[in-house]
């Protein structure tokens, strides 16, 4: 590993962890030239399938198209940064454990909605209508930035599908709301 420093290959590890999750292990390295310290990580290969696209061209997983989707579609919501990352590594691990090389890009697509739909009601409302009439998560994503630039008319119709309902959202059993009563004493 070349010193970034001073671009010598000869080092030595002085300090070397596992990371939270077993995931990566990180060494500090100690250059023997002009004694500068750095950090390399070791972890395995991510295998992801490729995806397959509605006209039938593979591309490789792109987890930051996913990620920058989530984004936009969070936008003005009350999720955080470190969520939509977990979001993405959830989708990953999902898509990566169904052991298949390609998959199709609708259900990737579905994956992300999902995962959406859990995150955030409003979220997912904003762009399950839009994605149902893509079917291709890629083209939509892509798409994402057009939709978007019309906010008055997309706050518009997020208004309306709201009113309908997600099918999903029926689905869940609600749970009757507390009625908060002052208490007496
Ligand atoms: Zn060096």
């Amino acid at each position: 590993m070349r010193c970034p420093y001073c671009s010598s290959l000869e080092n030595k590890v002085v300090d070397s962890r596992m990371g939270k999750e077993g995931e990566s292990i990180r060494r500090r390295r100690e250059c023997l030239k002009c004694v500068g310290r750095f950090t390399t990580y070791e972890r395995v290969e991510e295998v992801l399938p490729s995806v397959i696209k509605k006209d039938g061209r593979r591309e490789p997983f792109d987890r930051l198209k996913i990620l920058n989707g989530l984004k936009k579609a969070c936008e003005k919501r009350p999720i955080s940064m470190e969520m939509l990352e977990r979001t993405v590594e959830e989708i990953e691990k999902t898509l990566q454990e169904k052991g298949l090389k390609e998959i199709p890009s609708t259900m990737v697509g579905e994956e992300v909605m999902e995962r959406l739909h859990k995150l955030d009601e409003v979220a997912y409302v904003r762009f399950a209508s839009v994605y149902r009439s893509f079917r291709d998560i890629n083209e939509f994503m892509s798409e994402l930035k057009d939709i978007l630039s019309n906010k008055d008319k997309e706050m518009k119709d997020v208004k309306d599908v709201v009113t309908e309902k997600p099918q999903k959202a029926e689905e869940k059993k609600q749970k009757p709301e507390k009625l908060l009563l002052p208490l007496d004493s």
